[in-house]
């Protein structure tokens, strides 16, 4: 079931209400009240108390010129292996709620942003791959935002897929918790837009994940996708630990591998819930019912605090051994995760993030070789 987000709300940066791009979604969003001439600037001094005005800033979309670069590298993290994926600066801020999400502790700015200056988006694009000479590159929308929770109104796909087809190197990955496939029906080259679900229990996705689909719902769009041709990923990400978790995770495995081709899947990650120290009252504050915060953590050489190691080896070995027994060829890697831990769970680890960087582009790679037959 495809849920509308509720966007009842539209701000304009002043200098930015002739932009093409900002009539388009405009177009999109009948009946709601539309602020123009806003200033940025003094909305961003007058959020003091950001966590307070999420609730609101959730509904509010806020069309602003992106000043900076479109492309930047993931932001990594110290003495953990990255897998030097480059990240889309399209948008900043989601309509879903997850208790978790890093990003209530990043933005200074509680409104869904979205860059109207698309134009300057594409020319940086092209600019940049215009220089990658037959290397491949992997570019995410779902880092600030969710890719396709508002896909049907912003678009940003569309404008994306032309540049995809002018540079092969390229594959497009966009990361969901929601199910609207159809925003991107159609698009091609679908091959080379890899459609990837978060997945969590459903328990979790009730209490965690306010606003996104339920699991079965993720599970069966996964499978409509890759019907359609698509290469479908899928993250574990957060790995959340609860009295219950081997059970609850085992079974996501077994939905996992009854709803799709787990053959062909093209790559799952495992990353286990890590945040920055100023995350935790935030999410306190937003979430007092949630119990993610109350379990051992200890600080990472990058000041996140995480599980503690054997408790992330002991869920990332579970995790492998039951992906690896429902198809024992699956492609699986840890996100932002130290050396010890990858021999510790996957029995082998990456020499350096470059190293991880070439594993992942080695898949693309194959899949490239494998074209057509996906
Ligand atoms: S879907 Fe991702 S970006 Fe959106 S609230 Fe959840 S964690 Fe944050």
């Amino acid at each position: 079931m495809i849920r509308n987000y509720i966007i009842n709300k539209a701000l304009i940066e002043s200098g930015c209400e002739e932009l093409p791009y900002v009539k388009e979604v405009l177009s999109r969003l009948s009946g709601i009240p539309i602020e123009t001439g806003v200033n940025v600037k003094s909305l961003v001094s007058q959020a003091t108390d950001i966590a307070s005005l999420f609730n609101e800033g959730k509904k509010t979309l806020l069309l602003m010129k992106n000043r900076g670069k479109f492309l930047k590298l993931c932001p990594g993290t110290s003495s953990h292996l990255c897998c030097l994926y480059q990240v889309l600066h399209h948008a900043a801020g989601c309509p879903l709620d997850c208790s978790y999400c890093i990003l209530q502790a990043y933005l200074n700015n509680p409104n869904i942003v979205y860059y109207a200056n698309v134009d300057d988006m594409t020319e940086e694009l092209r600019e940049r791959f215009s220089k990658i000479q037959g290397e491949i590159f992997r570019l995410g929308t779902g880092e600030y935002t969710d890719s396709l929770a508002l896909e049907s109104i912003m678009q940003t796909t569309h404008r994306l897929a032309p540049i995809l087809h002018e540079f092969p190197g390229v594959f497009l990955e966009l990361k969901t918790k929601t199910v609207d496939i159809e925003a991107i029906r159609g698009l091609e080259p679908r091959e080379r837009m890899i459609l990837a679900w978060s997945l969590n229990p459903d328990r979790l996705i009730q209490k965690e994940e306010i606003g996104a689909a339920p699991l079965g719902e993720r599970l069966n769009a996964a499978s409509i996708a890759q019907s359609r041709g698509h290469p479908v990923a899928f993250h574990f990400d957060p790995l959340l630990f609860f009295e219950g978790w081997e059970e609850a995770y085992r079974q996501v495995v077994r939905q996992l591998s009854e709803a799709v081709d787990i053959s062909r899947v093209f790559w799952i990650s495992l990353g286990s819930f890590r945040f920055p120290p100023p995350l935790k009252p935030v999410i306190q504050k937003r979430f007092p019912d949630s119990r993610i915060l109350y379990e051992e953590f200890i600080p990472g050489e990058d000041g996140k605090m995480r599980y503690f190691k054997p408790l992330r080896i002991g869920m990332y070995r579970n995790m492998v051994k039951w992906l690896k027994e429902a198809h024992p060829d699956v492609f699986i890697y840890l996100c932002m995760e130290r050396a010890d831990v990858w021999d510790a769970s996957l029995g082998f680890h990456p020499k350096n993030n470059l190293d991880l960087k070439r594993m992942l582009d080695e898949r693309c790679i194959s899949l490239q070789a494998k074209r057509g037959r996906i």
